[in-house]
C-alpha cells in the first residue's frame, strides 16, 4: 500500500514540485496551503507522513507540529528557509522527526522520508494484529475492539504508530495528556498495567506491551 504524505506549503509551485516527486516515488501526497486547513484534516485523517513548512500564513509549522504531536506519532519533518532555524527548533523540542533547509533538492526530501518511512516500519515485519481506527477512536486487536478510555486510548494509538520504538513515561504522558493535564508517572504506569490486562484477554500468550529498563514502553505486536 502507498504510504499518504501530506506536505503543507504555501509556496504553490515549491509544493507542486514535492508532489510531482512524491508521486514519482510511489507515495500518495496531498497539499494544504496553511496550517489551519492541515490540523483540521489531521484530527481525523492520520497520514503516514507530514512534511511541514516552518513558515505558513497563520498558524506556523512550529505551531502545527506542537498541535498534531497532542495526539498523533506520526513522523513529521520540518522544512526551514534557515539553516539556523533548525538550532532553535531542535532546542525548542518541536516535535519533528527531521529538518530540512530550503532551498533543498527533492530528491533529498523524498530520501528523508524513506529513511523515516523505514525506520517507522521495518521491512519484512508481519502485519500488525493491532488496528487503530482514529475516526472512531477504537482500537482491536485480531479484529476485536478493546474498550478503553481516553487516555488509554491516545497511549495505545500512539504506541501502535511506532510499534517497536521506546516511549518514555513523558512521551506517554504526552500522549495521554490530550484529555486531562493531572496524569502522573505513576498514572501512566497505571495506564500501561490496563492496557496490558485488556490485550492479554485477546492475546493471552504474547507479551504487547514490553518494559525497557530505564527508559519506558514499547509496543511491540
Ligand atoms: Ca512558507
Amino acid at each position: 500500500m502507498s504510504a499518504r504524505v501530506f506536505i503543507v506549503e504555501d509556496e504553490p509551485e515549491l509544493a507542486s514540485v514535492v508532489a510531482d516527486y512524491a508521486r514519482a516515488s510511489g507515495y500518495l501526497p496531498t497539499v494544504f496551503g496553511n496550517g489551519g486547513d492541515a490540523l483540521a484534516t489531521l484530527r481525523t485523517d492520520i497520514p503516514d507522513m507530514l512534511v511541514l513548512d516552518l513558515m505558513l500564513p497563520g498558524m506556523d509549522g512550529l505551531a502545527l507540529c506542537k498541535a498534531v504531536r497532542a495526539f498523533s506519532q506520526v513522523p513529521i519533518i520540518m522544512v526551514t528557509a534557515r539553516v539556523e532555524e533548525i538550532d532553535r527548533l531542535l532546542g525548542l523540542d518541536s516535535g519533528a522527526d527531521d529538518y530540512l533547509c530550503k532551498p533543498f533538492s527533492p530528491r533529498e526530501l523524498m530520501a528523508r522520508i524513506k529513511v523515516i518511512l523505514r525506520r517507522a516500519q521495518p521491512p519484512g515485519a508481519p502485519p500488525c494484529p493491532c488496528l487503530v481506527d482514529e475516526a472512531a477512536q477504537r482500537i482491536s486487536i485480531m479484529g476485536r475492539a478493546l474498550e478503553l478510555t481516553p487516555s488509554e486510548y491516545h497511549i495505545l494509538a500512539g504506541m501502535a504508530r511506532r510499534r517497536g520504538q521506546v516511549f518514555s513515561r513523558a512521551q506517554l504522558l504526552d500522549l495521554a495528556c490530550q484529555d486531562s493535564l493531572d496524569v502522573t508517572d505513576r498514572a501512566v504506569d497505571s495506564h500501561i498495567k490496563n492496557l496490558r490486562r485488556k490485550i492479554a484477554v485477546l492475546l493471552p500468550d504474547t507479551e504487547a506491551i514490553s518494559s525497557v529498563y530505564g527508559l519506558g514502553y514499547r509496543f511491540d505486536l
